[in-house]
């Protein structure tokens, strides 16, 4: 399999601002951003979506969702954000490498579209 958009990025071979990066998974900033703070956090691993995780993956998806929270922390996003995983086309994935959207930095809607 080629490597994944993220990836190419993580390992420098496309442009990308990599805001993270641990030995499980790394952050970036989002090219399109849809707040003042968009950012991405991504498993090293190439799990297509969420739906592909295995009870293998549950160590890593927890560190996904606290690392978000460290990110968050980072940004002083004062405690109030948004984290969203697109799981599947219909669903809005157009990056087929599990990633986890943190938005912050404005007040934001409910619910989405
Ligand atoms: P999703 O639609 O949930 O799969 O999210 C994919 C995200 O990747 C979108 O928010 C895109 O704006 C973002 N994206 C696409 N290409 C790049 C890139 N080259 N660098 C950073 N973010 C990107």
């Amino acid at each position: 399999m080629p490597d994944s958009l993220f990836t190419k990025i993580r390992k420098g071979e496309i442009p990308g601002k990599i805001i993270f990066q641990d030995e499980l998974c790394f952050a970036i900033e989002d090219i399109n951003p849809q707040a003042p703070i968009h950012i991405l956090i991504i498993p090293i691993k190439e799990i297509e979506k969420v739906s592909d995780s295995t009870t293998d993956d549950v160590e890593l998806l927890g560190h996904l969702l606290h690392t978000s929270k460290q990110i968050a922390q980072d940004y002083q996003l004062d405690n109030n954000y948004r984290l969203i995983i697109n799981n599947g086309a219909k669903a809005g994935q157009s990056v087929f490498h599990l990633h986890i959207h943190l938005l912050g930095g404005r007040d934001l809607n409910w619910p989405p579209g």
